[in-house]
């Protein structure tokens, strides 16, 4: 097997992110892999923005929750050491969007939890499972036995 050369970290900070985020960041330090990650909002109302669905990392929006939801993303890929460029927070449904980043960034492995907020324990979630489908490389779900 090559090595991984653009591994991609779906989060959506339920209670296993941090064990899945560790996961991604400890295959992305022994491939020596580019370390991208991403968050969809699909659950907070999109504002009237002069943005299209991608926010930009480094510009005060003006939004107070889409400030919160940046700086989460911020903080996090901060102890991951994720570049600001590699980090994505992306308005949409969040199996398409990961699929379309994973493909847009020439993304090899994307690094998800087997279910998250939506998912339920034991069982592959619908994300998981959609991006499974359709990505555009390998895709590891990190096991997870309990929410
Ligand atoms: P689910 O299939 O929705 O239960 O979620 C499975 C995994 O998909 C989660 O553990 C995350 O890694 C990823 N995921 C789910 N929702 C999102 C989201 N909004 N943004 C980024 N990744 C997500």
């Amino acid at each position: 097997m090559s090595d991984y050369r653009h591994i991609l970290l779906a989060i959506d900070y339920s209670a296993h992110s941090d064990y899945v985020a560790n996961k991604a960041k400890a295959l992305a330090d022994r491939y020596q892999a580019k370390f991208s990650i991403i968050h969809v909002l699909d659950n907070i109302p999109m504002p009237d923005t002069n943005y299209g669905s991608v926010i930009p990392i480094n510009e005060d929006t003006g939004y107070e929750l889409l400030e919160i939801e940046k700086n989460k993303l911020i903080e996090l890929s901060k102890r991951l050491e994720i570049d600001d460029d590699n980090q994505w927070l992306v308005w949409g449904v969040p199996n398409q969007e990961i699929v379309a980043c994973a493909t847009q960034q020439k993304v090899d492995l994307i690094i998800l939890g087997s279910h998250g907020r939506h998912g339920l324990a034991l069982l592959l979630g619908s994300t998981a499972n959609s991006v499974l489908h359709h990505a555009p490389c390998d895709v590891l779900a990190v096991r997870l036995l309990d929410n």
